[in-house]
């Protein structure tokens, strides 16, 4: 597979350059030049990790062979607590696929488990290290390090923001670690966070330095590695009687519901995905307007999906201008200068055959929390949020993806439903070791000092 980026389509990638670089050098997204055809059907009685192995392969070649990504795949998904890594349970009006059994609980375990094998295996092969940076809100940094711990190549340095995390996702990112993770713990908010990092990552001579790394969902690896679950749920469900299933997808970056997409364009029988954000609205008001204009964030009960810009939006819009790089050219630079772009009628009419939206409150949120604990059936905000969502969506059979155990947010989960959420023994014995915790003022300067002083 070749790859090229949503700004130049001229020149070409590998799978190994597109998961180094994670954003191409013109800013671009990369994406795949085409996508590979399977048949749904091929899949029909497999297992989660022999759809995982059928689906990366075409992708990941000629890097890796299939007997390689096959290896890749079963050490990825070993230490997950169901055999079939995900699983399902039916709802009063949707069935919940659980995406969070996982070493964090939460659905970015499902991905970054895998990128950070494939990312140790590209560095193996080279004889290099590399340095890891990212900001997290919570969910992103507590999987990353969970993936790359004691990856000795690999350093990693994660930013989060002053008691803005909740007390599971900071166990889980400064807690018995290994010496390669550096958990930062900034005096700042998690904007602040992505500035410095955004900033840092933009310091070319910087960069090349450290050999800067990032795992974000700008990662095409992220985005394929979460194509699986669709794929496994819809494989069964080709014949026309059966209709096609819809996908409720609570959503921050646009990276989740952009991996079903790939999915359905590759001919799965995906009917439309409900889009559900949070009281940051970017996409919700993009449906209704055609219009692009990210606002300031605003703090919501689901901080994972707490986002200004939903950085994967440029690969979809990419598909529904037809592959245009010019295109994407033009609205990213109008983006650039005005704080907005807007798309013509037909791309928006192309949006709206997949994809329905809509922005759910708090007070929604928090009742559908209540209400599906009253059911006997405690979900996250992040899951409500989706649930809430399908509930205005008059879509017939919806699956709904839960990306975080309840457990992850617990103390809000018992705040919302009055239902006590006890940490399991394992949780207690972690949040009870000792800290490894760097702390870090709000200055560019002061990150790059603690990073060159940690580097080997
Ligand atoms: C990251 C995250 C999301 C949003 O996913 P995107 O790929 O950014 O759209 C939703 N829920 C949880 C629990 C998350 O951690």
């Amino acid at each position: 597979m070749k790859y090229y980026s949503t700004r130049n389509c001229d020149k070409q990638y590998s799978f190994a350059e597109v998961v180094l670089q994670g954003l191409a050098p013109d800013g671009g997204l990369l994406v795949p030049a085409s996508l590979p055809s399977l048949t749904p059907s091929a899949l029909n009685g497999q297992s989660y990790q022999a759809v995982a192995e059928q689906l990366f392969t075409p992708f990941m070649a000629p890097d890796f062979s299939v007997t390689e990504v096959a290896a890749l795949v079963a050490q990825s998904y070993r230490n997950f607590t169901v055999a079939d890594v995900v699983q399902s349970k039916e709802l009063k009006d949707c069935t919940v696929l659980e995406l969070f059994h996982g070493p964090t609980l939460a659905f970015k375990d499902i991905a970054l488990q895998f990128l950070g094998r494939v990312l140790n295996e590209l560095l193996q092969q080279h004889d290099e290290h590399c340095v890891v940076l990212g900001a997290t809100s919570g969910d992103t940094g507590g999987a990353a390090i969970a993936a790359l711990d004691h990856m000795a190549r690999c350093q990693v340095f994660m930013l989060y923001p002053k008691g803005r995390v909740s007390l599971v996702q900071e166990a889980q990112m400064n807690r018995r670690v290994g010496d390669n993770i550096f958990p930062l713990e900034l005096e700042g908010s998690f904007d602040d966070a992505q500035h410095l990092v955004k900033a840092t990552f933009s310091d070319p001579d910087f960069r090349r330095a450290v050999k800067l790394t990032a795992v974000n969902s700008i990662n095409w690896c992220r985005v394929m590695a979460q194509m699986t679950y669709y794929a496994h749920a819809v494989k069964g469900r080709e014949r026309p009687s059966q209709g096609a299933v819809s996908f409720a997808v609570p959503t921050g970056n646009f990276g989740d519901v952009l991996a079903g997409y790939y999915v359905q364009r590759m001919g799965f029988p995906i009917d439309k995905f409900i889009v559900a954000c949070n009281e940051n609205d970017l996409i919700a008001r993009f449906s209704a307007s055609g219009v692009y204009r990210p606002n300031p964030s605003l703090a919501t009960l689901s901080p994972a999906m707490d986002i200004q810009v939903a950085s994967n939006f440029e690969r979809l819009l990419f598909e529904l201008c037809g592959r245009d790089s010019d295109y994407i050219n033009t609205k990213m630079e109008q983006l650039r200068l005005n704080g907005e772009f807007s798309v013509e009628p037909e791309i928006l009419a192309k949006f709206h055959q997949s994809f329905e939206v809509y922005a759910i409150s708090n007070d929604e949120t928090a009742a559908i929390m209540r209400e599906t604990a009253a059911d006997g059936y405690l979900v996250d905000p992040h899951t409500a949020v989706g649930i809430a969502a399908r509930r205005r969506s008059a879509l017939p059979d919806v699956i709904a993806l839960a990306t975080a155990h309840p457990l992850k947010f617990s103390e809000l989960v018992t705040q919302v439903t009055g239902q006590a959420l006890p940490l399991t023994p394992a949780l207690e014995s972690l949040v009870e070791q000792p800290k490894r915790c760097f702390t870090l003022v709000n200055q560019q300067s002061k990150l790059q000092e603690f990073i060159l002083s940690r580097c080997q």
